[in-house]
């Protein structure tokens, strides 16, 4: 198959996809681009049921071709998920459980949100490159008191770390992890995952980050008392992003987002901002179809638990 093969817009899409040989065919050929090979004997023959079960054809091996993708044991038909995974891809600023139940006719909520926390698993896949250049880097509290709880107030915020890549004064690509605190072990490695060594990183004064200097960094503090301005004008990029992420977790998810599921959210929002630039949906569904075929399939239980 040419590589990044996918529809550019709807049309493409409903022609491309049309049947579910279709998606079990674009499906096998993202897993296997050079073919199938059996990862008992090596071999590469091997012939499809009809049941889209794939057999080697020398050690009679079976496998299914979704096993271990996270349409792995679905009863809905690929033709539907790939359907909602462009629908989700279209959306510019995300899609609710609510909505996509309602778009899509779904008779419980329930299978709405299932669908939309598999494939936001699949958005955030490791195999990322890592942030470079200058990179300013904060933390912040997501989340806050529930309304209507006056005197008995939930805690439900969550610190957040977050470090955006600035290029020429412009945002370029952002990552974002939810720590227990704001201790050095808890930013450090947070840093050390996520931006290449040499880059600079840009903090406020806060001590977590001086072990910074013994790193393979550059470091470059912006002091409060030097600036005399207000904090978010220490670090304006950083401070830009966190005012997105929270209008869009107010707006899109009207703030029905716990603690537990916010990593999940970061990541669907970092996917879809580190991919703002992109011209064609049709990319975002196959990166997304790249990554959903080669994360491993999680059940409802696991994903609530
Ligand atoms: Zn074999």
């Amino acid at each position: 198959m040419e590589r990044e093969d996918y529809p550019k817009d709807f049309e493409q899409f409903i022609t491309k996809f049309a049947t579910e040989k279709d998606c079990y065919d674009y499906i096998s050929s993202l897993r296997w681009p050079d073919g199938f090979i059996c990862p008992r004997c090596h071999c590469g023959r091997s012939w499809k049921t009809k049941r889209s079960l794939i057999v080697c054809t020398d050690c009679a091996y079976q496998t299914s071709i979704t096993a271990g993708t996270i349409f792995q044991g679905t009863r809905k038909p690929l033709r539907l998920w790939f359907h909602v995974m462009w629908w989700v891809m279209s959306q510019k600023t995300g899609a609710s459980a609510k909505n996509l139940q309602h778009t899509m006719g779904f008779r419980r909520y329930e299978t709405a949100w299932t669908w939309l926390h598999k494939l936001r698993r699949a958005m955030i896949r490791p195999a990322r490159e890592q942030l470079k250049g200058t990179v300013e880097v904060d933390e912040t509290f997501i989340g806050g008191e529930e309304e209507g709880a006056k005197g008995r107030k939930t805690v439900t915020k969550a610190l957040v770390v977050i470090a955006v890549e600035v290029e020429e004064k412009k945002l370029g690509r952002i990552r974002f992890r939810v720590i227990p605190d704001a201790s050095a072990s808890s930013l450090i490695p947070f840093i050390n995952d996520n931006i290449t060594p040499n880059s600079t990183i840009v903090t406020d004064g806060w001590l977590g980050y001086t072990p910074l200097k013994k790193e393979n960094y550059k470091h470059v503090v912006h002091n409060i008392t030097q600036s005399k301005g207000k904090a978010s004008d220490l670090l304006p990029h950083v401070h830009l992003v966190v005012s997105l992420i929270k209008r869009w977790l107010m707006g899109t998810h009207q703030g029905a987002v716990t603690p537990k599921h916010l990593t999940d959210y970061l990541d669907e929002y970092a996917f879809r901002f580190n991919r703002r630039l992109s011209t064609h949906r049709g990319k975002l569904f196959y990166r997304l179809m790249q990554q959903a075929v080669s994360t491993e399939p999680a059940s409802r239980k696991k994903i609530i638990s």
